[in-house]
């Protein structure tokens, strides 16, 4: 174990959905422990290689589209090959529709759980097969949700997705602990991003939701930087399959 367990340096990240919100939050965080971010979208990384550069990291940007799990697990590979051996695996791109459920439409399912679910899923597989291959160990993080223990309303394929992923976070830690590579997840709580932008701009919800908040504000970005330092960090080396939630309190209300 290194002196510091929290230090990154010499580690290198994948970040999914990097360009803005959680992703842009996160990899700026690891990028400041230390670690070299592959930071990978849809949408120019250019905001993030600056803020990057700021914190004295370095970033790689690459683009792809991520609602397509196949080309998504292959560019893993293409980056594995091409830019160097991934340690940290941190699955942070996803998408929510809104609906009523007895109206949702068999897209807004697909395309949520394709980005969501079984993108992510793809990516870890990909990372495990290579890093098994190469008897490195890693360390993987999921973004999961509120959505992965509550029920929600009006986005019946989030919900899914999001218990979907904490379900898959527990069996691959299941399966991938004894080979060296540690399956986690954050969930986080309401943070103030493109994912939340309507529910913040309906007073009424935004009302409801900041009372029920015992920290008393939404959260922002950088408030999910340290649980993803910790889980990609040696200081984690013995944590598998946590879903640890990140929410100003709002599960223990
Ligand atoms: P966001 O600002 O909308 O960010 C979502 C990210 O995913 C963006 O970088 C987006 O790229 C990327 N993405 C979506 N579909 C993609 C695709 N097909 N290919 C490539 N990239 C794609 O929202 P966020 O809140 O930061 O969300 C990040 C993660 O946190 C998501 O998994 C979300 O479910 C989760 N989360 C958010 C909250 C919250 O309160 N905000 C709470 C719990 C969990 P573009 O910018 O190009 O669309």
């Amino acid at each position: 174990m290194t002196a510091n367990p929290f230090d990154l340096s010499g580690r290198r990240a994948m970040v999914t959905g990097a360009n803005t919100g959680i992703g842009q939050g996160i990899a700026v965080s690891l990028a400041r422990a230390g670690a070299e971010i592959v930071a990978v979208g849809r949408s120019s990384m250019d905001d993030t290689a600056a803020m990057i550069t700021e914190v004295g990291g370095t970033m790689h940007a690459v683009m792809a589209d991520l609602g397509k799990p196949r080309e998504a697990a292959d560019m893993l590979g293409r980056v594995w090959d091409e830019i160097g051996a991934l340690d940290i695996l941190i699955n942070n791109a996803g998408i929510i529709r809104r609906g009523d459920a007895i109206d949702f439409s068999e897209d807004d399912w697909d395309d949520v759980l394709d980005v969501n679910l079984k993108t992510a899923f793809m990516l870890c597989q990909a990372l495990a097969r290579r890093a098994l291959d190469a008897k490195r160990p890693a360390k993987i993080v999921n973004i999961a949700s509120m959505l992965s223990f509550q029920g929600g309303i009006r986005i019946a394929s989030y919900t899914a997705s999001k218990s979907g992923l904490a379900g898959i976070t527990r069996l691959l830690a299941n399966e991938w602990a004894p080979l060296g590579i540690n399956v986690n997840a954050i969930a986080p709580g309401y943070i103030a991003t493109n994912n939340t932008a309507i529910l913040r701009k309906d007073e009424e919800r935004s009302a409801d939701i900041m009372k029920r908040i015992p920290a008393a504000r939404w959260g922002e970005p950088e408030d999910l930087g340290g649980a993803a330092v910790y889980l990609s960090s040696d200081a984690a080396n013995y944590v598998h399959g946590v879903i640890l939630p990140v929410d100003g309190g709002w599960l223990a209300r």
